[in-house]
């Protein structure tokens, strides 16, 4: 994405669509085939739970049986060592049948030792990664506060060196598998400053730790969430985990990773929705007919098909970032996150449309699946948070290069080789975003999806444009300018998932010809069409909005805090 605003398509890195080898897949098969029918066999059970607001202590032990806690985990240490893409599928696998499982699962592999995995030393896996896959403990990631939520870097926790040890004093909340878990990443402030934290392993037996009551919540309620306290925790000095003052990189690194395990979720949910919804318009009588072959009903499902497969091209598409060692991916993993949590709520809502009433009500699972698949939207990352986070950070190399062309005016004269360079570089892009000539063009799409490849091509072409425009506009201000850069990052999702739907049909088409991708290219050009439209409905409002309109009714109803108007 930072390459596509400076009018770049690595194409490489998306093409050809990254499959599972046919050995991983053939595991992950046999592992998704024996989930699936312990998980059939639980008939009524998660409703149950649902209810009852928590898992009975025999499930996490079947969890632990099935090797629910091992995924992730490298095979040296007992763990099946699943990579992203094998991971996710599992997590997919598991959400289609209860969220409150796979995001117990989830918070485990994705966030609560994915700190280990990642800055652990040899001597901390050895101590705790054998133990983390039997599930003998189970993992919990610590970051959130009463005063700290998506600014983490406010937390207050803290850990004061005292000898070879760090005390640790200070209280998280909403921490999932809070009430089951053993072993603690926790981020407490080391120094006076603001952000400047450091993360430590933290375990249940350590005096000092104690857990709240499991909260009581709108979805997911049988996921454990509480609150989880330190009073003066001696945690050794061994147990600090990667170095001292870098914990906020090592917190946004465990998250990046983990949004595949999020996004196989999501994903999994939709395949539901759809399932749900698909049997029963079959099934509902109204006016004579089933409603299915009423066009609205069918519109619903068209969309929902559409954004399940879109959704899942782009978390396959990240997840196969992560499985080659592509080590910048932040970006577009926040995408798939926010484009993940917003199309399986829209799924749901929608399957909950087609059943009517009976969608409302407690015994039809359509409720309880958008209660639970609400969350997405909030936790890992708020995602008007990660809107920013995506354009602020996609337009930096823009940023970067006005910055250098700025400064290579003021010196042009002392070092006209170098500014001469500089200049034409830039002047040369300002060019091809004009005009078109010398534009990057996706040259490994199959002709097929030539039309969709340029309605891809005309996007990016006036993203760079713009990106270059708003920079120049608002300089570093930009980052107060939040209504231009949620279009900026609105635009970049639906460019980055459209282009990985793109890569995806090609494989298809390549792998099964024409007429056997033929649902899938449907797929595509619905996409790109809907991406179309709402990016250059994006970009005229760049110029020509009621920002400052919408600014000016939410200050007055939040002067008041209340609405001003009434029609007695
Ligand atoms: C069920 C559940 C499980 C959770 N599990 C964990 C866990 O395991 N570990 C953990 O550490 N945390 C966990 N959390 C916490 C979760 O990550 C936070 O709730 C989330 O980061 C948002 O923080 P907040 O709730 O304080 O909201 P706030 O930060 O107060 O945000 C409130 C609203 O304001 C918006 N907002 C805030 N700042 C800005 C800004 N600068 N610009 C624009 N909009 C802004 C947000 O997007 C949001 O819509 C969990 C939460 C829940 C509900």
């Amino acid at each position: 994405m930072r390459s596509l605003c400076m009018g770049e398509i690595l194409e490489d890195l998306i093409f050809p669509f990254p499959y599972l080898s046919n050995e991983k897949k053939e595991t992950v098969r046999s592992l998704v085939n024996s989930l699936e029918a312990w998980l059939k066999d639980q008939g009524d059970n998660f409703r149950k739970w649902d209810v009852a607001g928590g898992f009975p202590s025999e499930f996490i032990e079947q969890m632990r049986q099935f090797g629910l806690f091992s995924l992730v985990v490298p095979e040296e240490f007992g763990g099946l060592g699943l990579g992203s893409a094998a991971y996710s599928r599992v997590m997919q696998c598991l959400a289609t049948f209860d969220a409150s499982l796979a995001v117990t699962a989830g918070a485990h592999s994705s966030i609560g030792m994915r700190g280990l995995l990642l800055f652990g030393n040899d001597d901390q896996r050895k101590r705790y990664l054998p133990n983390l896959a039997s599930g003998k403990m189970i993992a919990a990631f610590c970051l959130t506060e009463a005063g700290a939520g998506s600014d983490a870097s406010g937390i207050k926790t803290k850990a004061v060196k005292s000898g070879s040890d760090w005390i640790l004093n200070g209280e998280k909340i909403w921490i999932t598998n809070g009430g089951i878990a053993d072993f603690f990443t926790v981020f407490a402030r080391t120094e006076t400053q603001a952000g400047q934290m450091s993360a430590f392993i933290v375990t249940k037996e350590m005096p000092g730790v104690s857990i709240g009551p499991h909260e009581d919540k709108m979805g997911i309620r049988a996921s454990s969430t509480t609150t989880v306290s330190f009073e003066n925790v001696k945690v050794p000095a061994v147990n600090l985990l990667g170095e001292e003052g870098k914990g906020f990189k090592v917190a946004m690194n465990i998250l990046n990773v983990g949004r595949t395990g999020l996004g196989g979720g999501s994903i999994g949910g939709m395949k539901r929705a759809i399932e749900l919804a698909t049997k029963h318009a079959n099934q509902r009588q109204q006016f004579g007919r089933p409603i299915a072959e009423f066009g609205l009903v069918k519109q619903k499902i068209g969309h929902m098909v559409v954004e399940c497969y879109a959704t899942e091209a782009a978390v396959g598409m990240v997840a196969g970032l992560v499985d080659n060692g592509v080590k910048d991916y932040a970006v577009e993993a926040a995408i798939s996150k926010v484009f993940a949590s917003e199309c399986v709520f829209r799924a749901f809502d929608e399957a909950l449309q087609i059943a009517g009433g009976a969608g409302f009500m407690r015994e039809y699972p359509y409720e309880r699946a958008l209660r639970d698949c609400r969350i997405n939207r909030i936790f890992e990352g708020a995602n008007e948070i990660l809107r920013l986070f995506i354009a602020l950070t996609a337009i930096q190399d823009v940023g970067s290069s006005l910055k250098e062309v700025a400064s290579t005016l003021g010196t042009v004269l002392s070092d006209p080789i170098k500014g001469f360079g500089v200049l034409t570089q830039y002047a040369g892009r300002r060019v091809t975003h004009a005009t078109g000539i010398g534009v990057a063009t996706m040259t490994k799409v199959h002709p097929l999806l030539k039309p969709q490849a340029e309605i891809f091509e005309e996007c990016s072409r006036s993203l760079a444009a713009t990106t270059d425009r708003l920079l120049r506009k608002h300089g570093k201000n930009i980052i107060g300018k939040q209504f231009a850069t949620r279009r900026l990052a609105d635009i970049m999702i639906d460019l980055f998932v459209l282009a990985t739907t793109i890569s995806r049909v090609t494989s298809s088409i390549e792998s099964q010809g024409q007429s056997g991708a033929a649902k899938e290219i449907e797929i595509a050009q619905v996409f790109a069409g809907q991406v179309q439209r709402r990016v250059r409905s994006n970009f005229s409002k760049i110029d020509q909005n009621d920002d400052e309109l919408i600014k000016s009714l939410a200050d007055h109803a939040l002067t008041r805090e209340k609405f001003s108007w009434d029609t007695i």
